[in-house]
């Protein structure tokens, strides 16, 4: 039942639909990859997914097919009538919006979500993080993301792909690179590696607010990352105030790449 190259082409086709690169149309047509994707989301009757970013239903048949209550989010108005033509009978819902700035609210009407998604590339980032600091209801999330992207959301202290945004993802959610998709199963052919990523939401974020807000703990870390190699003593030369390197334990030596949240915590607290 999902889509194949030729029916996704015959849809394109009926519908005269170019996909749009301002939008990031990289339509999936193989059954195999959003069967993965559906299988890692680990979903199921009893669920309920909201997919961001359907284009022509690829995944969300796939979505379907585990018996799960599906609800998708498009932006491109060219695409909702081919798009509901495909969905509305398997019983999806397709509400037109942008997902940047959406009523998340009145979609989700407060149910336990996990949202699935093969996210347009140039939003992924942005739109990630908003739905963590702004949707508690969404649990959990399943994206693709170009590789890059991916690696930076499941980054750890160290690892080269670390930096501010791994660290905004961590204080809410534990973050998994789970699969890697190649360029050849979508249409138009993307130009990057894509990564699949699960992301669990935490039940408290990961530093206790009563320690620290997360505008200070914030702050410091992307006032550390503007200069991420560079000893600490340098990149934070604007923001330390006497003896704070002490009082953290975190000597002034390191670089910003080798600290984790809670030593980024230990600072902020200490200033
Ligand atoms: N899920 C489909 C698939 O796997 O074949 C399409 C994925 S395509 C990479 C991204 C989709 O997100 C496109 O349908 C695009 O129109 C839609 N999109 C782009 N920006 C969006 C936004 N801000 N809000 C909602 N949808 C958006």
């Amino acid at each position: 039942m999902t889509h194949s190259r030729t029916s996704l082409g015959d849809l394109l086709t009926q519908y005269s639909l170019k996909p749009s690169r301002a939008l990031g149309q990289n339509f999936v047509v193989d059954p195999n990859t959003v069967r993965r994707i559906a299988r890692l989301a680990n979903v199921a009757e009893g669920d309920f997914v909201l997919e961001i970013g359907p284009g022509l239903g690829s995944l969300t048949l796939a979505l379907v097919e585990t018996g799960a209550t599906v609800e998708a989010i498009e932006i491109d108005k060219y695409l909702l009538e081919p798009l509901r033509s495909v969905v509305e009978p398997h019983g999806v819902i397709v509400h037109h919006a942008d997902a940047l700035v959406a009523d998340y609210e009145s979609i989700l009407a407060g149910r336990d979500t996990v949202v699935v998604a093969n996210l347009p590339y140039n939003v992924a980032t942005p739109l990630v993080l908003h739905l963590l600091e702004t949707v508690p209801s969404i649990k959990r999330l399943l994206v693709m993301v170009q590789k890059e992207v991916g690696e930076r959301f499941a980054a750890y202290a160290g690892d080269e792909a670390y930096g501010a945004v791994s660290l905004r993802v961590q204080y809410f959610a534990d973050a998994t690179v789970v699969g890697k998709v190649s360029p050849n199963v979508f249409i138009p052919k993307p130009k990057v590696d894509s990564a699949l990523v699960s992301l669990v939401r935490r039940p408290e974020v990961r530093i206790d607010p009563a320690l620290v807000s997360e505008a200070e703990l914030f702050t410091v870390v992307r006032t550390a990352f503007a200069q991420r190699r560079k000893m600490l003593r340098r990149s934070l030369h604007d923001w330390v105030t006497e003896g704070v390197f002490e009082r953290a334990d975190v000597a002034e030596t390191r670089r910003p790449e080798e600290l984790t949240l809670e030593e980024f915590a230990r600072l902020a607290a200490a200033k």
